[in-house]
């Protein structure tokens, strides 16, 4: 067990520690969130270490064990027992990618610090090209896929569309195809760390925060075995945390299907009228009755449903619960090798 309470780390708190240690800040942070990898990470490793021996940069690495269910952990302590420069902090239960990323956030001590997939679809060479941004000034440098392959054209049509319609109605500019592989400068780690939202949007929150940000492109692989830990019914609430956390222009709809209805109402109504005092007498009122009832029906759902999404938030906001829970941490505090 850690020191630590086993809370999400205050932002202070993590700073004046290290710098108590009078540890030096490694250059570069790598924050890998782990779920159920075990296929990958033997293969991971080799990348990393050969990436890192070559890149000749102070590093540390933070894997974020996400409640695995295989050897995941397992695995990665080994690799942190004959590297110091392998940090882990392990879950008490599956948290979800978003969370993860931000535990790692939360500890990363590195100057730059850098957000990838475990599953070598973010390849660790682009990070290279992030740290030329980053020594330009940049405090904030996205990968940008240019190209989706093994994945189902399914995946990349959903992708497509939620990006664009983001984008279409959120007030901050989200980069369309960019996931959350991203170097950040300290300077936006802090201000990351300063936002404590429990639906977590990660790539809307980085665009949030602001400061000079831009983009690297890259052709984004196939995941490097297993399957992706993201099936339909998380992605559905991804996209809806993206939209409902940065816009409340749901709400609005209600407004305008309020106003729609109001006008069909009035029309219905007059139309009535004329057929009563004009028309040929036929009591057409049933298609009428049941055109009006299920129309009318279907908005009162539909808004109470976006209601309820927006209360439902409210309400795990204020509840105030850590973020996550850690039951274990590995080499926080020792120094990188090199
Ligand atoms: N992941 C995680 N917790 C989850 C789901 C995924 O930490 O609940 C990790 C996973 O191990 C990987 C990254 O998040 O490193 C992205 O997941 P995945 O590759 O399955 O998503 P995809 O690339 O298919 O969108
Ligand atoms: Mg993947």
């Amino acid at each position: 067990m850690s020191e630590r309470a086993p809370v999400s780390a205050p932002v202070e708190v993590t700073q004046q520690s290290f710098e108590d240690r009078g540890a030096r800040r490694p250059t570069l942070s790598l924050v890998l969130p782990v779920f159920n990898e075990e296929e990958t990470i033997p293969e991971l490793e080799r990348r990393l270490k050969t990436f890192l021996g070559e890149l000749g940069e102070t590093a540390e690495v933070v894997f974020v064990n996400d409640g695995s269910k295989d050897r995941s952990l397992e695995m990665l302590k080994a690799l942190a027992a004959e590297n110091p420069g392998y940090r882990i902090v392990s879950f008490s239960r599956n948290f979800g990618h978003q969370l993860a990323i931000t535990a790692g956030v939360d500890r990363a001590e590195g100057e730059a610090v850098v957000v990838m997939d475990a599953d070598l679809q973010d390849p660790p060479e682009v990070v290279r090209d992030m740290l030329v941004k980053w020594r330009e000034g940049f405090d904030v440098v996205y990968g940008v896929r240019k190209q989706r392959e093994g994945e189902t054209v399914f995946k990349r049509f959903t992708a497509a569309v939620f990006y664009r319609l983001l984008r279409a109605i959120v007030g901050v500019s989200i980069p369309v195809d960019a996931g959350d592989f991203r170097l950040m400068s300290r300077k936006v780690v802090l201000a990351l760390r300063a936002l404590r939202e429990t639906h977590r949007f990660v790539r809307g929150m980085v665009a949030w925060v602001g400061f000079r940000q831009t983009a690297v492109y890259y052709e984004r692989p196939a995941r490097f075995a297993g399957e992706t830990k993201y099936p339909l019914r998380k992605m559905i609430r991804f996209a809806i945390d993206g939209i409902t956390s940065f816009s409340v222009m749901p709400l609005r709809i209600a407004t305008w299907l309020g106003t729609a209805a109001g006008f069909i109402g009035v029309g219905a109504g007059l139309w009535a009228a004329y057929e009563k005092v004009f028309g040929s007498g036929t009591v057409a009122g049933w298609t009428t009755i049941m055109i009006a009832v299920s129309l009318g029906s279907a908005a009162q759902l539909l808004m109470t449903g976006i209601l309820g999404e927006y209360v439902g938030r409210t309400y795990e906001e204020v509840k105030r619960r850590p973020l996550y829970l850690v039951s274990e941490e590995v080499n926080f505090g020792r120094p990188p090798e090199r």
